[in-house]
């Protein structure tokens, strides 16, 4: 399949960068089309763990990346990215391209997001994970941003770059948040552009001529759908449009131009925060200690420890039937291993109410009971299986369910973090 998206079916963490990594092999591009830097990846290749916030996961398989415009770009994050990675023996020399329409996350926004996280006092809302990226996607949307091409033309650099420094660090006064060094600011934004230039592209016209000419292309979301702005849990949601959705705007290659979807899901599903957003099937109980124990349901960026719970089928059929998936990759079903039964959460239960689909309505959301299918669990190591025979029939049972369930097949199981670590069922 030419072009190819892989997003995340739930609220983050589903293991996309392993998938990723793993559908990569023959990719010829792998893209970055929204988000910025608070997406945190990791993959394992042998004993080397790659921990990924801007660079497409699929250039550690040889593909050339491209971080595309719908990119907020965190330019000292990407210059240690190519730091770490050089370091680590991937030569990425002329295999990384940044778009001249992606936003540059300037010094205050990072500031800026915490600066408001403190001032906000109500209940429901949202912390930011305070890297300037929901700050820089707000001024881009307000017209206040700078692109990278207007980082890199000296003119418009000169005219524009002090005039959103002094008006940034107005808004953090008026918060009672610090300035920042202009000075400091503007030398090191001279820094950017000597390494920025020559990665520095119009991503929409390398895409366009690789789409033409049949290349391979793996479009990877970042965050997940559930946190979409449209389409998640608002306003627990991050800045952009994070399933397949987001490709168009993000890419400049037109809709019809994606061939399959693919949406990662965990085999249970966590959300990250203590309490922040609705999380109907959440296992506050010694299986969700498991899941979060075993699955090491710590935050790559943040550290920040995610909630656990059961495999929830009506925000995974939401989900795809937003996003047009083609197939689901399940990961870490290995860490079900010795819970029994094993539950789906098949519709919710609103006020006595049987509700087969995901409310818009966040009170309803958290009112909601999850009704459950309870499915036999296994007690077998899955680590070594690779074909679908070597599945213990209980899992296969249970993957069996989830496929019912939200009526998309499985195409592909992860049982472990390392690339090889995959069964793929070889489904459409
Ligand atoms: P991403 O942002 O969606 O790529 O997810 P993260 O990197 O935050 O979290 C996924 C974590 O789970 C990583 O540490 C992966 O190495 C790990 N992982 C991915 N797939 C599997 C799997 O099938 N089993 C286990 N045990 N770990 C996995």
């Amino acid at each position: 399949m030419p072009v190819t998206c892989v997003f995340g079916a739930q609220w983050g963490d589903e293991g996309k960068g392993k998938i990723v990594d793993y559908l990569a092999d023959r990719a010829d591009f792998a893209v970055r089309y929204q988000g910025g830097s608070n997406a945190g990846h990791t993959i394992y290749v042998g004993e080397t763990r790659f921990a990924l916030r801007l660079t497409p996961s699929g250039l550690l398989q040889g593909a050339t990346g491209v971080i595309a415009n719908g990119v907020v770009l965190d330019a000292n994050v990407l210059r240690d990215e190519i730091k770490m990675l050089t370091e680590q023996g991937v030569d990425i020399e002329g295999r990384l391209r940044v778009s001249d329409r992606a936003h540059v996350v300037l010094p205050f926004h990072g500031p800026m997001d915490r600066a408001l996280d403190a001032s906000r006092s109500a209940d429901w809302v949202n912390n930011t994970t305070g890297r300037g990226i929901s700050t820089c996607i707000g001024d881009k949307h307000r017209y206040e941003g700078l692109r990278v091409a207007d980082l890199l033309s000296e003119r418009v650099r000169a005219k524009r770059l002090r005039y959103l420094l002094e008006r940034g660090n107005q808004q953090l006064q008026g918060l009672g948040a610090d300035p920042i060094d202009i000075d400091q600011s503007l030398a090191e934004a001279e820094e950017w552009v000597r390494w920025l230039k020559p990665l520095a592209c119009d991503t929409t016209m390398l895409l366009h001529d690789a789409w033409r000419a049949g290349k391979e292309i793996l479009l990877e979301g970042a965050q997940a759908a559930l946190l979409d702005v449209d389409f998640g849990t608002y306003p627990f949601v991050s800045a952009s449009s994070t399933g397949a959705n987001g490709i168009a705007s993000g890419t400049g290659l037109p809709f019809r131009a994606v061939d399959k979807v693919i949406t990662v899901a965990k085999a249970y599903i966590t959300r990250v925060g203590s309490e922040a957003g609705p999380f109907p099937t959440r296992a506050d109980d010694e299986f969700g200690r498991q899941m979060q124990r075993v699955g090491k349901e710590f935050g790559t960026v943040t550290g920040r420890e995610r909630r656990c719970g059961w495999f929830d089928a009506v925000a995974a059929r939401y989900v795809c039937r937003l996003n047009g998936v083609d197939t689901m990759a399940l990961t870490k079903i290995d860490v079900l291993r010795g819970i029994d039964p094993l539950r789906i959460c098949v519709a919710y239960d609103i006020d006595g109410q049987r509700i087969e689909h995901f409310p818009a309505d966040l009170d309803a959301l958290q009112r909601a009971k999850p009704i459950y299918r309870d499915v036999a669990g296994f007690s077998e190591e899955l680590s070594a299986a690779r074909r679908r025979e070597d599945l213990p029939e209980r899992a296969r049972a249970y993957v069996a369910a989830i496929e019912e369930e939200v009526g998309v097949p499985v195409s592909l199981v992860s049982v472990g973090p390392e690339r090889t670590e995959t069964v793929s069922l070889g489904a459409a």
